[in-house]
Formats: C-alpha cells, structure tokens, sequence
C-alpha cells in the first residue's frame, strides 16, 4: 500500500476492511491548540488536513503538521482568522470537503455556517438556525423557558429602558445582573446590588456590549451570590439521538472566565447529576440539536439549577469530559458531520475515574496582565495519566494579538485524589522560560484545603486572590 507524502510526513490510507473515511479533507478554520487538536483527530481517521493561517503564525505547529497550508491574511483576526471569504477560498483552493471550526473565531457565527452550505462545503457543527437561536442569550432563554426547562429569575428578554430595567429589578430582588444577548467569554456583564446603581449600570453594560459585540441588546437576570457553574457535554446526531457525556465542574474562574475544569463534580448527587444531564438532554432535543454541544447551568446551595446558557460547539475544557468517558469529541464531531449516526448510546456513557485541566496561559501569574513574548525553554510534563493539549514549541513567539493560552494540562486518576497528585506533579515539572505563566498560580489553587475539599462556588477565586494579596503583603512586610 502506498502512504501520500507530504511536506515530509505521512497521511495514513485507510485501513482495508474497514469503513470509508467520513471525508477526505478538511480545512481546519482556528489556530493554536484546538487546530493541532482537529489535526491529530483528522491523523487517526485517515483524513487528509488542511490548516490556515495568518502571516503571524507562519512557524506555528498547526501549520506544520497539516498536510496543506494556506496563508489567509495578516495578523489580526478580523483579516484573517475571521476573514470569511479567505477561509472559503481556501477550503474551495484545496477541495477541502469539510471545515472545523474549533472554538472561538467563526465557530459560533451563523452566517458563517450558510456561506458554507451555499459553497458546497459541510460545516462540522449545527445548522444556522440553531446557532442563531442558542447565540442569542436573551432568544435562548425564551426558547428554554417554552421547552419547560428551569431559567434563572429575570427579564422577559431583552430589556430596552432604564425604567423596565428598575421595574425587572424590583420584581427578581437584588442582587441582578446586566449581561449582553450576545455576549460571551465573560464579557458584557454588569452585577447590581440597588436601584440607585442601576440606571448607570445598565447604560455602560449597553455601551460596552455595542463596543464589544456590535449589539446593544441587554437582558437581566437574578445574580446568584454563591454559586456553582456545572455544565453538560451533549452530543447529538442528524438522526435526532441526543446524549450526554456527564458534567463538568467550571465554578474556578477569575472574572467569570474559566481557570480549572473537571468532571465529574464533588458538587452532585448521583440524583442530581441524573436529573441536570437529563434537563440538558431535554434542552438540546427542544432545538434539534446534532454535532457537540455544551449547556451551561448554575446551582446554588439548596440544589436547584438554572439554565445559563448553551455553546454550539466543542468547548475548550472537552478533555476532561474525553478523559473521564474514554469517547473522543472531535473525533465523534467529524463523524457526525459526516453523517453518521452517534457510535455510542447513552447506556455506554460511563464516567470513570475524575479528570482536571488547568490552563496555563502566558500571563503573570498575580496580576493577571496578558506577558506576551519568545518562549526561550520549554518542558511539558509527561507520565501516567497526564495528557497536554498544545502547539507551543521552544522559541515560539506568543503573539499579543491572539488569546494567551500557552497550554491545556490535564490530569486524569482514577479518584480526586489521584488526578490532583498527578496535576501537583505535573505543574512541578512544567517549565516554560521567556514568559510568565499561570502555572504557580494553578499550584496554589489546587494545594488550598477549599479546592482540595471541594468547598467552593464561582465566587471562591476573589475571597482566594484578597488572601493571596494579604500574604505578599505580609512577606514585603
Ligand atoms: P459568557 O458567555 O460570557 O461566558 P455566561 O453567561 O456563561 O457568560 O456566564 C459566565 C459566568 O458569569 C458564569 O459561569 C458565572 O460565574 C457568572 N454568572 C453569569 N450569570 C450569573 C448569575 N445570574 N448569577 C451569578 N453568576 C452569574
């Protein structure tokens, strides 16, 4: 059998005996991590891959390994990774059949997905109208609350004057929050806690989302003081089989973004992880959802849970729902796509073990600010149970013009315990020179008796920064 070599390294031909590949070729549409991810997903099912890239990225690894490669703008993203006609031109140049979207970027932008269809190339996600239905908070609400799944008191949409603002408000009660329809990345968000706090409140929440996101639409909800941010994988396919992968524990975050994901929660019951994996179903069902999917809740202290939002493709903390279930998303993802139906039921889901990603990004570690530069060393941790999701190299340059994710650590064992040893040790053995990174940071969070106990809502992250700064303090004396 003859292996087709390129730029030096193989594109393995299918296996004899087994099933067609599900495409031939697919253009990969992101960068950084999740493009290598789609990459290797594409290597372990004989496809071939084609990566794009802005002029800043020229030496990156998602380039390298791709099987073909296309220059598609220069370096910000609005001219090249966002650049629509680019990307289609690129997939139409190459006869790339399909194309991933990662996270981030094009991945949730509907129009996006109808260029695709009008142009003939299939889109590895769901269609237009559910990402224009679930991209919409205030729109994804209303559907949820018709499909009879619990919402977090609020707005009945979206919220157009300062006095329906005060007139909600005082109906939920305060605390409220102020939050962009079309926000995301935890931005657009404004928490109030009077009616004299309000008015101004709301006017900067609405400025800043027309900055931000080009769309001043704002809705309200209750602002939950404690709680526990738990989400569902959800996996469908075009034959309308929906199931879930289990929960994910994301209430480690640091200005509502997320620090350190795992699964399962300490946080649920077997009886309430059955009923929030089953309300998630449900949701996804009312929408006809296919390809993966995430949907978010929040929970407070009693053990109720509320819809928050749905994200309509594969979320950067997917590893510890793949490390946990043994089922690779992407790969699932690709076939899906392809056609074909879901390879597993819902009987075969089983949650094993516990899993633990840190996100190591090039920041400094206590002031949070973004420390872009040349990564002069480098050593990603290895050994059992450690699995790194990167395209970092040795004298890489991170680019201030992209996000500052250096890399994804994840941690599996087979209990808690396991998994945080196997985090401790691998943090221990990372070493990344030329920048500043979030590794100490994550050390920290992960030896405190609250995350080692399990004690801890989205809020833990503030009370745990004021403790650190009292001790630097202390130590400058
Ligand atoms: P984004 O799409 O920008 O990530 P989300 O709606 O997912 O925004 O919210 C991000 C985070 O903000 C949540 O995980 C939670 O910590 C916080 N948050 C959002 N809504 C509320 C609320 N009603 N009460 C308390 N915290 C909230």
């Amino acid at each position: 059998m003859v292996a087709i070599r390129r730029k030096g390294h193989l594109v393995h031909p299918p296996v004899p005996g087994k099933e067609e590949p599900l495409f031939k070729k697919i253009l990969i549409a992101n960068r950084g991590e999740i493009a290598l991810r789609v990459i290797l997903a594409c290597k372990e099912l004989g496809i071939q891959t084609v990566a794009v890239y802005s002029e800043a990225d020229r030496n990156a690894l998602h380039v390298r390994f791709a099987d073909e490669e296309v220059c598609i703008g220069p370096a910000p993203s609005a001219k090249s990774y966002l650049n629509i006609p680019q990307v289609i031109a690129a997939a139409e140049v190459t006869g790339a059949e399909a194309i991933h979207p990662g996270y981030g970027f094009l991945s949730e932008n509907a129009h996006f997905v109808e260029v695709c269809q009008a142009c003939g190339v299939n889109f590895i996600g769901p269609n237009a109208q559910i990402i224009r239905t679930m991209g919409n908070k205030a729109q994804a609400k209303a559907t949820m609350q018709a499909a009879g799944i619990p919402l977090m008191p609020g707005s009945d949409g979206t919220v157009e004057t300062v006095e329906e603002a005060l007139e909600t408000a005082e109906k939920i009660g305060y605390p409220v929050i102020v939050k962009a329809s079309a926000g995301g990345g935890g931005r657009g968000m404004r928490i109030c806690n009077n009616a004299e706090e309000l008015p101004e409140l709301y006017n900067t929440a609405r400025s800043e989302a027309r900055i931000a996101f080009g769309d001043d639409a704002v809705y309200m909800e209750k602002y939950l003081l404690e709680p526990r941010h738990i989400e569902v994988q959800i996996m469908g396919d075009l034959f309308g089989n929906v199931v879930h992968l289990g929960e994910r524990e994301c209430s480690i975050q640091r200005r509502h973004q997320k620090l350190i994901e795992e699964s399962p929660s300490g946080a649920l019951s077997a009886d309430l992880r059955a009923r929030i994996c089953e309300t998630a179903v449900k949701a996804a069902k009312a929408v006809g959802y296919y390809n993966a999917g995430t949907i978010e809740f929040l929970l407070d202290k009693r053990g109720d849970f509320f819809f928050m939002e749905m994200n309509t493709r594969v979320q950067v903390e997917h590893p510890v729902t793949e490390l946990v279930t043994g089922i690779d998303i992407v790969k699932e993802q690709i076939r899906i796509a392809a056609g074909k139906k879901l390879s597993f039921t819902q009987e075969q889901v089983v949650q094993r073990g516990h899993a633990i990603e840190c996100r190591i990004n090039a920041e400094d570690p206590w002031k949070f600010t973004p420390s872009p530069g040349r990564i002069t060393a480098l050593n990603f941790p290895g050994g059992p149970g450690i699995r790194v999701d990167t395209a970092m190299h040795q004298d890489a340059v991170i680019p201030p013009t992209y996000d500052s994710m250096i890399a994804k650590l994840i941690a599996y064992g087979s209990d808690r315990d396991e998994a945080l040893a196997r985090m401790r040790r691998a943090l221990d053995t990372l070493v990344v020179e030329g920048v500043k990174t979030t590794g100490p940071l994550h050390r920290k969070i992960i030896d405190h008796p609250d995350f080692i106990s399990g004690g801890f809502s989205t809020k833990w992250m503030e009370k745990f920064m004021d403790e650190l700064k009292a001790e630097q303090d202390a130590a400058k004396g």
